[in-house]
């Protein structure tokens, strides 16, 4: 991983390369932009810059990370006891509570981030620490940030990660450098999946369009496993699958889709005796796609389209 390895953010990585290399550095950045479009890896690009090895004996000015010193391999395995993120995990810690009941980023967690800022660094030259999301910090948090962001020891480097600035106190945005993240376009998106993960045009831009400009969603998308055979009708019998479901089903079923149908059609079959109305349209549904699978229409349409219509089904079932 290296900073030419993040998708676009060409102006953003300009300001922040730019600075490493003036050696002019703000103790304290606001990486501002959606999620999943690369603030988070800005940010560990930007920490592995501050402490690599090779930098640091280097006599002639800055130079990329070398990603494999001890100080680089660290951060890349979230391991370097200098580079922590703040967050709902690292707080639900603290706090001894489930990650999932955190909606804010509190005061008693800036206090203790406070205590590790007064520590000098234990490896590296610098101490990074990454705010996440920093636009869920309460007012009483802020305030108490508002000191170390006004005095930070010269070892100290704070990376807020947030959507919108409107969401910060003002205070707080003033004391930082701002670098905007923009939104990835479709085209983007596009070109990364197909480039890197060898997915043929039309899907990729069929999941870019769901992504929002966030490549990190259209990534999670390829990834993730798609409904199993048995799992399918019981779900969207009651329900709606989401658009990513969706994606990810008619993906890995296209390639054996007249089996997959015929799976399909069996389950409905034994349910309609329980449930007729709901199970008699959805067999008209899959007895259709079969029909147009026999046409030689591409069998991932053809499984996009009955997703579609069982979906649109679920709503009035
Ligand atoms: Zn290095």
């Amino acid at each position: 991983m290296a900073f030419k390895d993040i998708v676009n953010q060409k102006k953003a990585k300009e300001i922040i390369i730019g600075q490493l290399k003036s050696g002019r550095i703000p103790h304290a950045y606001l990486f501002l932009g959606p999620e999943g479009v690369g603030r988070r890896k800005t940010a560990l690009e930007l920490a592995k810059s501050l402490n690599c090895q090779k930098n640091a004996g280097s006599q002639s000015g800055y130079h990329e990370p070398c990603d494999h010193c001890l100080s680089c391999q660290k951060i890349n395995s979230g391991m370097h006891p200098d580079v922590q993120t703040i967050d709902f995990a690292w707080q639900a810690q603290l706090e001894n509570k489930e990650v999932e009941k955190q909606k804010t980023i509190k005061i008693d967690t800036i206090r203790a981030l406070q205590h590790e800022v007064s520590l000098k660094p234990v490896e590296g030259k610098w101490k990074i620490f990454l705010i996440e999301p920093a636009d869920k910090i309460t007012i009483e948090a802020a305030n108490c940030l508002l000191k170390t962001l006004e005095e930070p020891p010269s070892w100290t480097m704070i990376i807020l990660l947030a959507k919108h600035k409107e969401n910060l106190p003002v205070t707080i945005v003033s004391r930082a450098q701002i670098v905007f993240f923009s939104p990835l376009s479709e085209h983007e998106i596009t070109k990364f999946l197909v480039s890197h993960n060898s997915l043929n045009e039309a899907r990729a831009l069929e999941i870019a369009k769901g992504a929002e400009g966030s490549l990190s969603w259209a990534l999670a998308r390829m990834n993730e496993k798609a409904i199993s055979v048995d799992d399918i009708w019981p779900r969207v019998r009651k329900e709606r699958l989401s658009t990513a479901e969706l994606l990810s089903c008619s993906q890995q079923y296209a390639k054996n889709a007249a089996e997959f149908l015929d799976e399909l059609l069996s389950q409905m079959r034994a349910d309609f005796r329980a449930h007729p109305q709901c199970a008699g349209d959805a067999i008209e549904a899959v007895i259709a796609s079969q029909k147009l699978l026999t046409r030689n229409v591409n069998p991932q349409m053809v499984l996009d389209v009955l997703f579609c219509q069982l979906n649109k089904q679920a709503g009035t079932r």
